[in-house]
């Protein structure tokens, strides 16, 4: 009787993603075209860091020599005196058409995206990240933006990204204040941010750990949430996005 009940169950569910697939087809993310959630064409052109080029410590593009946005300079004058990572890296620049992936993903319901995101960014986090004991993490979204899109984005990438990296995916972080960062400057997102992110109660004693998101915009949300996670004794804070902003 069970496994009549799974065949139905299993051609029930068949036909309704051929009903779905018939009504709305997937398309894709980037040029609409019906077929897969991102066509081949469409993934070959996407703006991909070269992470040989990279700066090893903040990620920019071509920082690699001689960094133009985490040198000393820089540092002082967001007043910091080193930077907050221990390392960050993107696997894209955040151009229309990653944007518009993320976008499918987060704010249009494409939650099949998540594993496409979560598969470039396994791919782009270097393996000495990984050489002892390290567990992802993720700043989760606020209540308000879990409400809209009934989901946590952050939270669905990171569990995806750690089975993928064979590490733990963790929930560390809290995120008690409703701040949408989208229609901040830079300086109102960095001042708003210091104080938004905080810890889990009672998380577990560890030495590394590895921050995603979906973009680093200014860096913001990344260095409070690392600064969150020191304050609690990790030693070794990293952070991996899908795609970053340029100024
Ligand atoms: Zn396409
Ligand atoms: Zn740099």
């Amino acid at each position: 009787m069970d496994d009549l009940r799974l065949k139905l169950r299993t051609a029930l569910a068949f036909a309704a993603d051929v009903a779905a697939e018939t009504i709305w087809p997937t398309r894709c993310a980037v040029c609409d075209v019906p077929g897969e959630l991102l066509c081949a064409d469409c993934a070959r052109k996407l703006p991909s860091i070269d992470q040989c080029l990279a700066c090893p410590t903040c990620g920019a593009p071509y920082g690699r020599v001689q960094c133009t946005e985490c040198n000393a300079t820089v540092l002082a004058a967001a007043n910091l005196s080193r930077f907050p990572l221990d390392g960050l890296t993107s696997t894209f620049i955040a151009d229309d058409a990653t944007r518009r992936i993320v976008k499918t993903y987060k704010d249009q319901g494409e939650r099949r995206l998540a594993r496409t995101i979560a598969k470039s960014i396994a791919l782009c986090v270097p393996p000495a990240w990984l050489d002892q004991p390290s567990a992802l993490t993720f700043v989760p979204d606020t209540k308000a933006s879990m409400r809209r899109r009934g989901f946590d984005h952050a939270r669905e990438l990171a569990n995806l990204t750690a089975a993928m990296l064979g590490c733990d995916c963790l929930g560390l972080l809290e995120r008690p204040k409703s701040i949408d960062q989208r229609a901040l400057t830079r300086a109102e997102r960095f001042a708003n941010m210091a104080d938004a992110i905080e810890l889990c109660p009672a998380i577990p004693p560890l030495p590394r750990v590895i921050l995603l998101d979906d973009v680093c915009t200014t860096g913001a949300t990344l260095y409070a949430a690392a600064a969150t996670l020191r304050r609690a004794g990790i030693q070794q804070v990293f952070a991996t996005t899908f795609c970053r902003v340029l100024d």
